[in-house]
């Protein structure tokens, strides 16, 4: 039985499971009240403690673990959806991504220590405008492959792409449905 009162995932440990409550999304709806070791009691659902990538192991707000993670935060979903749509075939952008044999090399792609890595060679958001283009879209998420763009400057991207297609004759990657990827990192309701 991996969860009972008194097991332990990081920083956490379970205390009390609690009523489970109808109303909330079944993926959720197992929840436990937690004890982190910073002394703050949160309620965690259980999928939060396993899934992967990121599962849950503190209570996210511990005085000393002001990481990457927790200061550059949207940066950090923006690059886990990355993850995700280009290694879950359930993600609704799959087929643009990861079914079109687009991927995160395997630096950025490490748990621990990849987006340390994906922060320090993109930098920080430089505003809400701003996404992450490739700015081969036949090429991954890779180093000199990324930068943040506007959706201005991603649409000048992609019609420069089919103009020089039409000059080549290459075959037009753009119209296999290129989508501008999502600025806010997507629906994460919680990390
Ligand atoms: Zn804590």
């Amino acid at each position: 039985m991996q969860f009972y009162a008194g097991a332990k995932f990081g920083r956490l440990t379970l205390r009390q499971r609690l009523r489970i409550n109808p109303r909330i999304s079944p993926t959720i709806r197992k929840q436990w009240l937690a004890d982190c070791e910073c002394g703050t009691r949160i309620t965690v659902p259980e999928y939060y403690l396993i899934r992967r990538p990121n599962p849950k192991e503190n209570c996210g707000q511990c005085p000393d673990l002001k990481t990457t993670k927790t200061k550059f935060n949207v940066e950090f979903r923006i690059w886990l959806m990355m993850l995700r749509r280009t290694t879950n075939p359930s993600h609704r952008s799959y087929k643009d991504y990861g079914g079109r044999g687009i991927r995160v090399c395997e630096e950025w792609s490490d748990q621990v220590t990849g987006f340390d890595a994906f922060l320090q060679h993109i930098g920080p958001r430089p505003s809400e405008r701003h996404s992450v283009d490739r700015i081969d879209n036949d090429k991954g998420y890779e180093p000199n492959n990324v930068r943040w763009a506007t959706p201005k400057e991603q649409a000048w991207n992609t019609r420069r792409k089919q103009r020089h297609a039409r000059r080549t004759g290459e075959p037009n990657s753009d119209e296999q449905g290129r989508r501008a990827e999502p600025a806010s990192g997507g629906h994460v309701p919680e990390v």
